[in-house]
């Protein structure tokens, strides 16, 4: 704690404690609160960067700013979608994640003022800082696919994007009885760019071996972009998986609107001549939204090209504001944005800004290291590892791009567990996890 901030009115803390400032009593105008460290967004970035600085240094004043008071593993809602895990299984308490000796300020940011080193929270609180990090994910623009908003969660229409909706998609594969199964992909970044696909070769599988209607059913991967994975090797891979599936692909296809009563997905397609209008026929489809940088973003100084938070791709420092610093899916580091991704990113940030608050120079460097796990049916799974342009980055002594039984029983039991226990912990798991993971994978 600073001598500035003792001297102002502010939430102090030895365990976690927690402020509810957006409540209804809540007035514009309070007075202003003040940390030395401010976190936007308690989400998989926020708590790992949260838990790693109080790893490094107790005496930290750091203040998480979260409105939710439940914390979310959201890789998990694709096993939820596919039937294998109930949604309970991949939420906490809020409280429960927030790291010892760290603040938690309830409540909603609504403007950022760099400028004046301050946030400002939708009760009109300003929380001033002397260090921000900018971590509160990616907003999901479902409003931007006509009829979608109204249309979701029922008659078939359902999305793994939602924790609200990842339930539905199970019950919507486990009654389909045949016809157009859907899935989309917008022409957006995403977060995790594997998940509109992988749902689709649980879904499959379903329909095949259980269900039993696969005969009487295409399944279609309607995607907004033009090959399977942004990757070379892995959309290659995909490209095996979809053709052994017999699962129809329609490329550069854009949803745009769904007319719940006609069951009819319309879609911008573009060709060589132009962008043309095509109706589809559905008797299920799950959608994955267009994706953008959260609104108070877009609109702050903060924001860079598309709005993301502009920051350095290498010290996830800001490009115009040295005390600031962002990870994750609100920031502009241009690779896929993933939980996998947070886990590299944490350290670099944590470590670059220590250095920045002791005036010495940055040594961490951040790879563009992500990883989506694209599972590619129950008992499958391609675990895909790359680095920035594109950079295969295998953690593990194999081939990466086959499908492998191993790397699913890493995406559905190993990789939540280190999460919730190491990850949200501050913990690396490299040297007493990996490594002997690593000797173990050999097929
Ligand atoms: P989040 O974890 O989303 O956290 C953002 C936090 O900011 C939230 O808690 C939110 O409440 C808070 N917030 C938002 N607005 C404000 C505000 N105005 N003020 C204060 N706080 C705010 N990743 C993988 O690594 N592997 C996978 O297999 C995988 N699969 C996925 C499947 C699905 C269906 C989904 C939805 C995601 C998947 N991901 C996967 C992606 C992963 O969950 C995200 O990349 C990761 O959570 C990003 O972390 P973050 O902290 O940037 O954002």
């Amino acid at each position: 704690m600073t001598s500035t901030s003792q001297n102002l009115q502010s939430v102090q803390s030895s365990s976690a404690t927690s402020t509810a400032i957006d409540s209804h009593e809540a007035q514009p105008n309070l007075s202003p609160i003040h940390h030395q460290i401010v976190i936007v967004g308690g989400g998989a970035a926020g708590i790992t960067v949260a838990a790693q600085l109080l790893k490094h240094d107790r005496s930290l004043d750091v203040a998480i700013i979260e409105p939710s008071d439940k914390h979310y593993y959201q890789p998990g809602w694709t096993l939820v979608g596919g039937g294998v895990f109930p949604i309970s299984k991949f939420v906490r308490d809020e409280r429960d994640v927030i790291p010892d000796g760290a603040t938690w300020i309830q409540a909603r940011v609504a403007q950022l003022d760099p400028d004046h080193n301050t946030v400002v929270t939708q009760a009109g609180q300003a929380i001033a800082y002397e260090y921000l990090v900018l971590c509160p994910g990616i907003q999901l623009d479902w409003h931007l696919i006509q009829g979608l908003p109204e249309a979701l969660g029922k008659a078939g229409v359902t999305s793994n994007y939602s924790k609200d909706y990842a339930p539905y998609t199970w019950e919507t594969i486990q009654t389909f009885r045949g016809g157009n199964a859907l899935f989309t992909q917008p022409a957006t970044p995403i977060k995790c760019g594997g998940a509109p696909q992988k749902v689709m070769y649980m879904a499959d599988d379903t329909f095949k071996s259980k269900s039993g209607v696969g005969v009487n059913t295409t399944v279609m991967f309607c995607t907004a972009t033009a090959s399977m994975f942004s990757v070379p090797e892995y959309s290659a891979a995909l490209d095996t998986v979809v053709a052994r599936r017999g699962i129809t692909t329609k490329f550069k296809h854009n949803l745009k609107a769904i007319k719940a009563d006609t069951q009819e997905a319309i879609f911008d397609v573009t060709t060589d001549s132009g962008v043309h209008e095509v109706s589809i026929h559905y008797d299920m489809i799950h959608v994955t939204p267009p994706m953008s940088p959260p609104d108070f973003v877009k609109h702050s100084p903060l924001a860079g090209a598309g709005g993301w938070i502009d920051v350095h791709p290498e010290t996830l420092q800001h490009t115009r504001y040295p005390n600031v610093f962002a990870l994750g899916d609100a920031s502009s580091l241009p690779t896929s944005k993933t939980a996998a991704a947070v886990r590299k990113e944490a350290p670099i940030a944590v470590q670059n800004l220590l250095s920045r608050m002791r005036s010495q120079p940055f040594h961490a460097q951040y790879d563009g290291y992500t990883c989506c796990p694209l599972i590619t049916g129950y008992h499958s799974t391609i675990m895909a590892e790359f680095a920035y342009g594109g950079k295969l980055a295998p953690s593990f002594p194999l081939d990466p791009t086959k499908e492998r039984y191993s790397m699913y029983l890493a995406k559905a039991h190993v990789l939540p567990w280190l999460y919730w226990n190491r990850m949200l912990k501050g913990e690396g798991f490299e040297a007493d996890v990996l490594k002997p993971l690593q000797k173990l994978v050999r097929h």
